[in-house]
């Protein structure tokens, strides 16, 4: 952007300091209430619905509440009547540009409920300025510095020209964007920039991330021969009967671990992106199992599944990724003569897409900009801007042709996670930074 960006003047910048200071404790108090209700996404692998269901409505209800005392329209969306999205409007006084800021009210599934030090994932208690609790960081953070920075904009009595909306949406964590995020967008809810407040903690917190991974999740499943446990010799030693006997799918299995373990490593060094750190893009076999029907170890495994989860740079396609691992897979079961004539069968479950704004256009910069106005420079031989470590509800708001960028407090090592927390002075920090930016982008009256 040129020097014509609108700013903030000093009186109207200090007029929004003191609003965040005034608006603080209400907005702490929000925090809480939102981080000790359970939201867990009903979707969640594991999850009865019937056991959290509603608890998504409450929490984007709790944030439109707060958002309706300063003015903001409140519109509901919601495809699955009992899961909420609510979307507030800061209405703009015309001629700028319109922004929305997007974040997701549902949490995966508490890891490890009774070793909390809090004493449940629900205690949203503070404690040496963090505030602990399941979704603390991931990412109802994220949604309450956004709401105090419309607040605080409101009740300083600064008119943006462009329209301001904050989406509190349900369903990310199951990537059910057709029932949150897409769902929003479907219903009207568009502007001309978008940024999703999830954790941008790397590599410092608050991090400015116009892009983020693809992933998908893949399940490998590799067929066997089933067959007594002392046929072991047998099928495997020479003069034996080999595989006439029986054939062990685990370590058939272990096999095509091992080939993708190898794609894996040619991929450190042959997907490289300069946003993200080294090494990033992986190919993870993060679940095992095989047998024989039987939970025994008194035969030989006729099937195995291999789960996993492939992190993808976005230069390449979801397509190019798909045909690279499947013609790795083909080659290790060509050195095999069982794999050669049963080949293990992938199914590609889903595909989470990359999100990819030019770290030069005006919306990254109207970001960086007003970060570098309330922290400073970045720290020096760091880019002004770095990779989300993770995939995030962007993508689909980009899918809708709607550039967007990840920027928001909380630290992405400890979401999904036991003792999940906020720093509190990361929350008042996006806060400011926040107003700056929808300043910058939208204008001011
Ligand atoms: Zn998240």
């Amino acid at each position: 952007m040129t020097t014509s960006e609108p700013v903030l003047t000093a009186a109207q910048t200090e007029a929004v300091e003191r609003a965040i200071d005034a608006l603080w404790p209400k907005a702490v108090d929000l925090l809480q209430r939102m981080v000790a209700t359970n939201s867990v996404n009903p979707l969640f692998p594991g999850i009865a619905r019937e056991a959290v269901i509603g608890g998504e409505t409450q929490v984007t209800g709790m944030l439109a509440e707060f958002l309706s005392g300063f003015g903001l329209d409140s519109h509901a969306v919601a495809p699955d009547p009992e899961r909420v999205n609510r979307v507030s409007v800061l209405k703009g006084a015309g001629g700028g540009r319109s922004l929305l800021i997007n974040g997701h009210v549902d949490t995966v599934a508490p890891f490890k409920s009774e070793l909390w030090s809090t004493g449940s994932p629900w205690n949203a208690e503070i404690r040496d300025g963090r505030l602990y609790g399941l979704g603390s960081t991931d990412m109802k953070s994220g949604l309450v510095s956004a709401a105090l920075a419309a607040a605080a904009l409101a009740s300083a009595g600064i008119r943006l020209k462009g329209e301001l909306q904050i989406h509190a949406v349900v369903g990310e964590e199951t990537m059910s964007h057709a029932f949150g995020t897409s769902a929003v967008l479907e219903a009207g809810y568009v502007a001309e920039g978008g940024i999703v407040v999830e954790p941008t903690s790397q590599p410092v917190p608050l991090t400015v991330s116009p892009v983020g991974a693809g992933n998908f999740n893949l399940h490998i499943e590799v067929q066997g021969l089933a067959s007594h446990g002392g046929n072991r010799g047998p099928s495997i030693r020479a003069g034996g009967g080999g595989m006439a006997v029986g054939v062990n799918a685990v370590e058939k299995a272990i096999l095509v671990v091992q080939a993708l373990q190898q794609l894996e490593q040619e991929w450190g060094t042959t997907k490289v992106h300069p946003a993200f750190p080294a090494g990033f893009f992986t190919l993870c076999p993060a679940v095992l199992h095989g047998d024989a029907g039987v939970p025994s170890v008194g035969y030989l495994a006729d099937r195995a599944t291999i789960g996993y989860l492939v992190w993808y740079p976005p230069q390449n396609t979801a397509a190019e990724i798909r045909a690279e691992i499947e013609a790795q897979v083909r080659r290790a079961a060509e050195m095999d003569p069982w794999l050669r004539q049963h080949p293990p069968v992938l199914r590609w479950d889903s595909n989470w897409p990359v999100s990819d704004t030019d770290p030069e256009h005006p919306l990254v910069r109207s970001l960086v900009r007003a970060r570098a106005d309330v922290l400073g420079a970045p720290p020096a031989g760091l880019a002004d801007t770095a990779a989300f470590n993770a995939c995030c509800d962007a993508a689909f708001i980009e899918q809708k042709g709607i550039p967007s960028v990840i920027f928001g407090p909380g630290d992405l090592r400890c979401a999904h996670s036991m003792n999940e927390f906020v720093n509190l002075s990361e929350v008042a920090d996006a806060a400011r930074i926040l107003a700056r930016s929808a300043a910058r982008w939208c204008g001011v009256a």
